[in-house]
């Protein structure tokens, strides 16, 4: 079954057309990696699909549903942004509940939830910190923590680890993976880190001026053995 279905969507600001009519099927459970030059249009494609951004034409469709007129909280995806996302004056726990309180879950369900999905990114110990009191890689699990409470079937990434030394992205790397196989759930990954892509990615999408230039296996893209 598709998780994502992408019907000749494009977005224009003014005279720019940064996604020009793009079409996209993803099946669910599918790491997929949207690689491309700067200013192709990953990140308003990515906007597009959590919400953020309107469509300027054609249509969004989330397992059966067509969400394209339907708000963030609706849609059944989450947004992971780089570690300084974080909410600076709370907690790590507040941080991860944050979602859950906006939606209006009451205090106890909240705890629960954002212990276990601490639990999950091994950040258990550092419930009660605050960001500044973390590594950046910490920040980036309790980031990745915050995006899943909502129990997305799809998880956007935005160059999630383009703030990490290299040390820690190939961490993170090996524990986004480890976390998409054990959910089971959809990611939509942006970089534009090739090496990236070909660690992580099912099914790469390769962008250029705002339309998709070749999509496949990271093998069949990079043309490497
Ligand atoms: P990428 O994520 O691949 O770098 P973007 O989706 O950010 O690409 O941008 C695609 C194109 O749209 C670029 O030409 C960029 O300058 C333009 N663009 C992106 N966001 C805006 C905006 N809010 N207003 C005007 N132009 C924008
Ligand atoms: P949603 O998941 O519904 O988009 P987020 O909690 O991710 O909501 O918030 C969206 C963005 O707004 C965050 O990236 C954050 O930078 C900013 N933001 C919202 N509220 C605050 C706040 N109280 N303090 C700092 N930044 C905030």
């Amino acid at each position: 079954p598709a998780a994502l279905e992408l019907v000749a969507l494009s977005k224009r600001y003014g005279a720019t057309t940064a996604v020009d009519a793009i079409d996209l099927r993803i099946a669910a459970g599918t790491y997929c990696c949207l690689l491309g030059p700067s200013g192709c249009g990953k990140s308003s494609t990515l906007r597009m699909i959590a919400g953020h951004e309107a469509a300027s034409e054609g249509d969004i469709i989330l397992g059966n549903q067509n969400v394209t007129d339907l708000p963030p909280a609706r849609r059944g995806t989450a947004m992971m942004f780089q570690s300084y996302a974080l909410f600076p004056h709370l907690t790590v726990i507040d941080n991860v509940a944050f979602a859950l309180k906006m939606r209006g879950v009451d205090k106890a369900t909240r705890r629960r939830r954002a212990s276990e999905l601490l639990d999950l990114v091994a950040m258990t110990p550092y419930a009660g910190r605050l960001p500044t009191q973390l590594s950046g890689g910490q920040q980036q699990r309790v980031a990745l923590a915050r995006a899943l409470i909502t129990e997305p079937q799809i998880l956007l990434l935005d160059e999630p680890l383009s703030a990490l030394d290299p040390f820690l992205r190939i961490k993170m790397r090996a524990e986004l993976k480890r976390l998409q196989r054990e959910l089971g759930i959809t990611f939509i990954h942006v970089t534009h880190g090739q090496e990236e892509a070909m660690a992580l990615a099912d099914l790469v999408v390769l962008m250029n001026g705002g339309r998709i230039e070749q999509m496949g296996s990271p093998r069949e893209v990079f043309n490497r053995p």
